[in-house]
């Protein structure tokens, strides 16, 4: 069975304590006739998982890591493992991030490897993806696309993996691509996919689209082909905001 559309929500470095309410919002305006319809996730920093996870336990929200380490244990001071984090309540975790990449060099060995300590912690990994200005200027777009997903997917995927495709450009800045440039990275993530991990799983795989996301042109980004959910920065941050959304699938 093919899962519901995901809403994931990025938090990154936001949010203290007093943004708890903000999830509790959330709960309230997540209602059953949504539910029965998406998958809403939020990523929140680490410091407020455990106080986040009472609450989206009870709303049914999923909630999320923004990074994990590829090992379970051991001296590496700072880091969190996504066996930590499952155990603080986390069903997914979101690897190879942008932001990551370009601030802390991670490479796409580094993410399959993020990647595949998530499956064995028994939460989903969301694998990022996507290609900077310049890249996109000289025609790869494509082909930068392909090679993550082909270095950074574990062999041993299956349906739990999420891909998304986040252009470096549109992170941030307002700026998305153009409807026929999302659906035809979608369509050569799909066929990738496919042809990675055969016709079944590479056909349940939720491929999300992430990159300045706004109720003002997520129900036009939503409906294009290949394209089962979003990976939501800035606008996540309010919970109105995050759920109009969602509620572009209703
Ligand atoms: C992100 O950081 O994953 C993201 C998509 O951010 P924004 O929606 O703010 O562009």
């Amino acid at each position: 069975m093919t899962p519901h559309p995901l809403i994931a929500g990025n938090w990154k470095m936001n949010g203290l304590h007093a943004s708890l309410a903000e999830v509790a919002k959330l709960g309230a305006l997540y209602q059953p006739s949504l539910q029965a319809k998406i998958e809403l996730l939020i990523c929140p920093p680490a410091t407020l998982l455990a106080g986040a996870h009472e609450i989206t336990a009870a709303a049914k929200i999923a909630l999320g890591g923004q990074n994990c380490h590829f090992l379970e244990t051991g001296p590496h001071t700072g880091d969190i493992s996504a066996w930590m984090l499952k155990d603080a309540g986390a069903s997914y975790v979101i690897v190879g991030h942008s932001e990551r990449r370009q601030s802390y060099q991670e490479t796409d060995a580094l993410v399959h490897a993020k990647a595949l300590a998530a499956l064995e912690a028994g939460i989903r990994p969301i694998i990022c993806v996507g290609e900077t200005a310049e890249q996109r200027q000289a025609g790869m777009a494509l082909s930068v696309v392909e090679e993550q997903i082909k270095a950074s997917i574990p062999a041993q995927a299956s349906s739990k993996i999420v891909v998304a495709y986040e252009p470096v450009w549109a992170i941030g800045t307002g700026v998305t691509p153009t409807h026929a440039e999302i659906a035809e990275v979608h369509a050569h993530a799909r066929e990738m996919l496919k042809r990675l991990l055969g016709p079944t799983f590479g056909d349940q795989i939720r491929l999300l689209y992430g990159g300045s996301v706004s109720p003002a042109n997520a129900k036009e980004i939503l409906k294009l082909a290949n394209v089962d959910g979003a990976l939501v920065g800035g606008a996540s941050l309010k919970a109105q905001d995050f759920i109009a959304i969602a509620e572009a699938y209703l």
